[in-house]
């Protein structure tokens, strides 16, 4: 299978998808099965896998505030094959969630900008408008 974009081959991996759910909301879907593209940040997501992903939003989408509600203390388990690591839901979410989004929507900029795409910290912030443009500064002479 080739990228659509680049002709480079895809190859099969896992990895966490973030997809909109609301105008304001996010969730970020973890190992997902893809396609990765070997040489750009293009990827192909299987039909099966897709429909797993939209039965998950739809669950998602159903539920209520008060199902979440004073869950902060509730306790979350991640099992890695070297570590255990225990939190509260509030800790989680803050401390490792937002962390882990942060830090790979910050490399992907971080990339992209190595690979010559201009972006810039507004892009981030997810500000629109016109760029301020480059000036060239020119020294003063000494009197
Ligand atoms: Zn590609």
């Amino acid at each position: 299978m080739r990228c659509e974009v680049c002709g480079a081959e895809l190859k099969a991996t896992k990895t966490d998808l973030p997809f909109k759910v609301r105008d304001a909301g996010i969730v970020i879907l973890k190992s997902l099965p893809v396609f990765q593209c070997a040489s750009c940040p293009q990827y192909l997501i299987e039909d099966a896998v897709l429909a797993r992903v939209d039965k998950t939003l739809a669950f998602l989408g159903k539920l209520k505030a008060k199902q979440i509600d004073s869950s902060e203390g509730r306790t979350i388990t991640l099992k890695f094959p070297s570590m255990t690591l225990n939190f509260t839901a509030q800790e989680y979410l803050q401390g490792f969630v937002m962390t882990n989004f942060y830090f790979h929507v910050s490399m992907v900029y971080a990339i992209l900008r190595h690979n010559g795409v201009e972006i810039g910290k507004r892009d981030y912030l997810g500000g629109g408008g016109p760029r301020p443009q480059r000036r060239k500064v020119s020294k003063k002479k000494k009197r």
